[in-house]
């Protein structure tokens, strides 16, 4: 009996629990009570393999890697929540990720999100192109420029929208329906906005990536990955990949992420509520040179967003004028963590000239508009006055 290709889940996103609101689906996403006892939260299965108990009929699961039923109720939650036919977990975004573009052979080509995540930048430029992966990055916000980047070879498209640190938007439909007449496969890195603002899976993506170490998890407790595929023949390739390359999640962090997901709404609601108030702070302030968040009047794509989204976000990025000055405010702010990551109950101010982008060339990351006094703060839990307070503080730095 094979480990591969094991039929371990059930059809997501539709039926009863697929009508219903998605603050419902967040706390009943099926497996939350435990059939056998009751139990008000889902069992970390600590196991690594499965007794056979009779042998000529093998069990549902036999062994973690290949599936684990802790993982397993993850994977169908997420599934349920970006409105995909399966879900994949992984020991973390760039697990997903990298795992995802395994999907790829040599000699193909995939047009990418310009101002991509630091990593996914590093994964294409100096691990999938020494494979034969080649990859064109693009401003995509120039629809032009999406279908000028196009070869005999390309065989997928990867977004992030919005993209990280400068918050650019990708028109989602527009993009996946000219893919699809090119037969090109699509990809979307959706972290930053979650299946709650965004469900990029209704505009047309065959694949949603996360990083579910930021919002989805929320506590800056866990490294995680989740990847939804909208259709079973994707979903059943992207299991072999996960099963081959072993890149799972483990059930103990399987577990700890679904506690973190619960509480997604009623984070993002707040989180971003504060990020406006602060958007909107910022940008009246002669201290700083530029704003950039999505739900600021006057934000480029800002209306193509409205259409694809729920929500604004909760990360506001911003140029404090000079690197001299960045590193100021950030040696100066005393409430939000100063640290690589985002999307956490905890406030978090990050420099991405150092930290996420750091893997980057100097010159092609300020063609990205990623300049020496960018600053990205992503908007936790506590009380805005006195972040802004804060923040006013080391801004006179
Ligand atoms: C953090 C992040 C990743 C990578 O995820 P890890 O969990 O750190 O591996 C990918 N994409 C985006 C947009 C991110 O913010």
């Amino acid at each position: 009996m094979s480990e591969d290709n094991k039929e371990l889940t059930t059809e997501n996103g539709q039926g009863a629990a697929g009508d219903r609101k998605f603050a419902t689906k967040l706390i009943h996403f099926g497996a939350e009570i435990d059939e056998q006892t009751g139990a008000s939260s889902v069992p970390i299965y600590q196991a690594s393999t499965f007794h056979h108990h009779d042998i000529f009929n093998p069990p549902q699961y036999d062994y973690s890697r290949s599936g684990n039923p802790t993982r397993q109720a993850l994977e169908d939650y997420i599934a349920l929540l970006e409105g995909g036919n399966r879900g994949f977990a992984f020991a973390s975004g760039m697990a997903a990720i990298s795992t995802t573009f395994l999907l790829l052979s040599a000699g193909d080509h995939v047009i990418v999100t310009e101002d991509v995540y630091g990593g996914t930048y590093r994964l294409l430029t100096s691990i999938l192109n020494r494979l034969g992966i080649e990859s064109t990055f693009v401003d995509m916000t120039d629809f032009a420029a999406v279908q000028a980047a196009l070869l005999p070879n390309t065989k997928a498209v990867f977004m992030e929208t919005p993209s990280n640190p400068t918050l650019k938007i990708t028109n989602i439909a527009e993009t996946t329906a000219w893919a699809k007449e090119h037969g090109l496969l699509t990809m979307l890195d959706n972290t930053f906005m979650t299946p709650y603002h965004q469900r990029p899976i209704e505009h047309g993506v065959d694949i949603v990536l996360h990083s579910a170490t930021k919002f989805l998890g929320g506590h800056s407790d866990v490294l995680a990955g989740l990847a939804v595929t909208a259709d079973e023949a994707l979903g059943k390739r992207l299991k072999v990949l996960q099963n081959g390359m072993g890149t799972v999640l483990s059930a103990q962090e399987s577990w700890l992420l679904m506690r973190g997901m619960k509480t997604l709404q009623t984070r993002m609601e707040q989180s971003e509520r504060s990020a406006r108030k602060l958007a909107e702070w910022l940008s009246q302030d002669s201290r700083v040179s530029k704003v950039y968040y999505p739900g600021l009047e006057g934000h480029p794509g800002r209306e193509v967003h409205e259409r694809q989204s729920l929500g604004y976000g909760a990360v506001v990025s911003f140029d404090a004028g000079s690197g001299e000055k960045a590193k100021a405010l950030l040696s100066k702010v005393r409430i939000p963590l100063v640290a690589v990551s985002l999307g956490a109950v905890e406030s978090i101010l990050s420099y991405p000239a150092m930290m996420s982008h750091a893997a980057m060339p100097r010159e092609v990351r300020l063609e990205r508009g990623i300049t020496d006094g960018l600053v990205r703060y992503s908007v936790g839990l506590e009380d805005i006055d006195d972040l802004i307070a804060d923040l006013d503080q080391a801004l006179n730095g």
